[in-house]
């Protein structure tokens, strides 16, 4: 598999804000953030999309829910409530094929979105 941008990142080999990391995620602002806060969370390993995890790969999603978790709480916004959101080939709009999930705090979000 040709490496995404996000493995360059987790390579350290391109610039991101990072402001997570542990063992397991990588958590890095987004270049183009739709709220006050926008965070990618990403798992330390290649998965492409949502449809790809399996048992093997399962754990990083309890690893990543726990890391927002962290950052939340770290950040001040985990009572005021943000939004996490991960989005699936082409009808979901994913344009990076590297799952991460969205991090998005900061404002009242608007539901549904647009
Ligand atoms: P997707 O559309 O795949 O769910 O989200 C990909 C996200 O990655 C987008 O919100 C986009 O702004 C962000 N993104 C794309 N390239 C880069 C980059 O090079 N650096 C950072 N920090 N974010 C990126």
């Amino acid at each position: 598999m040709e490496p995404t941008i996000f493995d360059l990142i987790l390579r350290k080999e391109i610039p991101a804000d990072i402001v997570y990391e542990d063992e397991h995620v990588l958590g890095f602002k987004d270049v183009n953030p739709q709220a006050p806060v926008h965070v990618l969370f990403i798992p330390k390993v290649r998965i492409a999309t949502h449809n790809d995890l399996d048992e093997s790969n399962m754990d990083y999603i309890k690893h990543i829910h726990a890391a927002i978790n962290h950052y939340a709480k770290e950040i001040g916004e985990a009572d005021n409530g943000y939004r996490i959101v991960m989005n699936c080939n082409e009808n979901g709009q994913q344009s990076v094929f590297h799952i991460h999930m969205h991090f998005l705090a900061g404002r009242q979000l608007e539901w549904p979105p647009g």
